[in-house]
């Protein structure tokens, strides 16, 4: 797999006569404050949960799960899976803003099962250095979603890991399939 990237800013998905997609989004963006209404909470999380989640863009979490504005944290990344920086923002949301569970949600045809450990070595290759994270590709999505639980379970950071439950998020059917932590 090609690690390269546009190293200048893109043009290409700018048609004739359009913005760039994010003249389109600050566009979009007026209107939505447009009807804006301040609920006048504060940060904490309604439900007191915080969902960890993949980036992939087919998974709009709050209405896959029934979720409201001001319900829940939401920390994503490529894969959904728990690094330092996923229990930082864990070890946040619970000390500091109240929340008490957490739900992670890796999914089926993820892109994180595309690619290998290997990523890190062609980057490194091609840039000249070694990247200090780790790329977390995985091949088998319910080992994944146990390991991540494990990560939640056993950090010492967390004080409240009596409720995480971990699941596979299928794109095509838009059901949620729990994987059970000791099998
Ligand atoms: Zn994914």
């Amino acid at each position: 797999m090609s690690t390269s990237a546009p190293r200048s800013a893109p043009s290409a998905d700018r048609l004739p006569g359009e913005g760039s997609v994010i003249d389109r989004l600050v566009e979009a963006n007026r209107a939505y404050a447009a009807g804006f209404v301040d609920t006048g909470r504060d940060a904490r999380p309604v439900q007191r949960v915080a969902v960890v989640a993949c980036m992939d863009a087919r998974i709009d979490l709050h209405a896959a799960l029934g979720l409201r504005l001001g319900d829940c944290h939401t920390v994503r990344n490529a894969g959904g899976v728990v690094t330092d920086d996923t229990i930082r923002s864990l070890t946040i949301s619970q000390r500091a803003l109240g929340t008490r569970s957490v739900i992670l949600i890796h999914h089926t045809g993820c892109g994180l099962q595309s690619i290998t450990e290997e990523f890190r070595h062609e980057l490194e290759m091609e840039v000249g250095q070694r990247p200090a994270w780790a790329v977390e590709a995985f091949r088998d999505v319910d080992q994944d979603v146990r390991q991540s639980m494990q990560r939640v379970r056993t950090s010492p950071f967390l004080p409240h890991t009596d409720d995480v439950r971990g699941f596979v998020f299928d794109v095509t059917t838009g059901l949620l399939r729990e994987i059970d932590p000791l099998t």
